[in-house]
């Protein structure tokens, strides 16, 4: 069993302000949980790359990235009142942008089981126009626009906090990527309805599953049973991709979601579970309690990997289940 982690220390070089929840040391605590394990070889470095613009351009217009770099050369600059470029911003934004590029190549190469793109800035806030939410471009995106022009079907799953606004808005009329967002309402952005369904060809393609704050485990696990299998199943996605962001944790300074690390390493196992072989990749997206983040990163890769290191149970009771069955019943999937 192989774990393939792309991660870099020029990541470390975004500095999105002071005091901003969005830090450099998140990255560490999430270097420290995967250090809990212990996987020795079974960890396989993979250097990430730096995206060409023609891949960034599958997702976002040159003006955009002109902006961007103009920005960059400038010494840096506020996108929106919370998403800013440094120095070494842009680099570091087209590095995470390349590592899900980097990680498809190597999982065809190697074999290797999963991969996991450990990268700041996150991305899946970014619109193919706008930076904003402390994401500059969309990871992500980047990553599913490159496999659709290569004539797969991919999934992504979204299971950060916050709705996933780019990613849908980018895949908006695309069937070719089903886009699932688990997150809670309301919350920052302020999209994210069950009424978000996608228009055009894309129309039923885009999926949004609305949470009220608190709730726990067992809705999202619910979710994942009564709408995410299902309907990617249904799809037959070539790939799985996760906007693994980690805030939807109780401890989460930013949200009011219910979950432990132990929740989490249920709902990493089923997605991971749910691909087809050697086609699963996980982005790192928000978490902004440390401690937290360092847990629910050892408890994720720990249950997909086959090891016995939960640092917190999971949860049930929360709130939330009337929404995951109003979204299964729209989507048509059958209960
Ligand atoms: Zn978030």
């Amino acid at each position: 069993m192989a774990l393939l982690f792309l991660t870099d220390e020029r990541f470390l070089e975004h500095v999105a302000g002071k005091k901003h929840p969005e830090s450099p040391a998140r990255l560490e605590a999430v270097w420290k949980g995967l250090d809990n394990l212990f996987l020795g070889d079974d960890l396989v470095r993979i250097e990430p790359r730096i995206a060409t613009e023609t891949e960034l351009l599958r997702c976002h217009p040159i003006e955009h990235i002109k902006a961007l770099e103009a920005l960059d050369a400038n010494g840096g600059g506020r996108m929106d009142p919370d998403t800013r470029i440094s120095k070494g911003s842009w680099d570091a934004a087209r590095l995470a942008a390349g590592s899900g590029l980097a990680a498809v190549e190597a999982l065809i190469q190697t074999q290797a089981e999963t991969a996991f793109c450990a990268i700041r800035p996150p991305g899946h806030h970014a619109t193919s126009n706008r930076s904003m939410g402390f994401c500059l471009i969309n990871n992500i995106a980047i990553t599913a626009a490159s496999l659709i022009a290569k004539g797969e079907k991919v999934a992504v799953i979204d299971i950060d906090a916050h709705h996933g606004n780019g990613t849908q808005e980018i895949f908006y009329s695309d069937p070719r990527v089903l886009m699932i967002s688990i997150h809670q309402w309301p919350l920052y952005p302020g999209t994210g309805s069950e009424e978000e369904i996608g228009e055009l060809e894309g129309k039923g393609f885009t999926v949004n599953v609305p949470l009220p704050p608190g709730a726990t485990g067992s809705t999202y696990r619910s979710a994942l049973d009564k709408i995410v299998v299902p309907l990617v199943e249904d799809f037959q996605a070539d790939w799985i991709l996760v906007s693994a962001g980690f805030d939807a944790h109780r401890e989460d300074p930013l949200t009011d979601m219910g979950l432990t690390s132990g929740d989490f390493a249920d709902l990493t196992l089923n997605l991971f579970n749910l691909a087809p072989k050697n086609r699963c990749i996980f982005f790192l997206e928000g978490g902004y309690n440390l401690q937290a983040l360092t847990d629910s990163v050892t408890a994720s890769f720990a249950s997909i990997m086959g090891i016995n290191s939960r640092p917190e149970s999971a949860t049930g009771d929360g709130p939330g289940v009337e929404v995951v069955n109003r979204v299964a019943k729209s989507h048509g999937v059958i209960l």
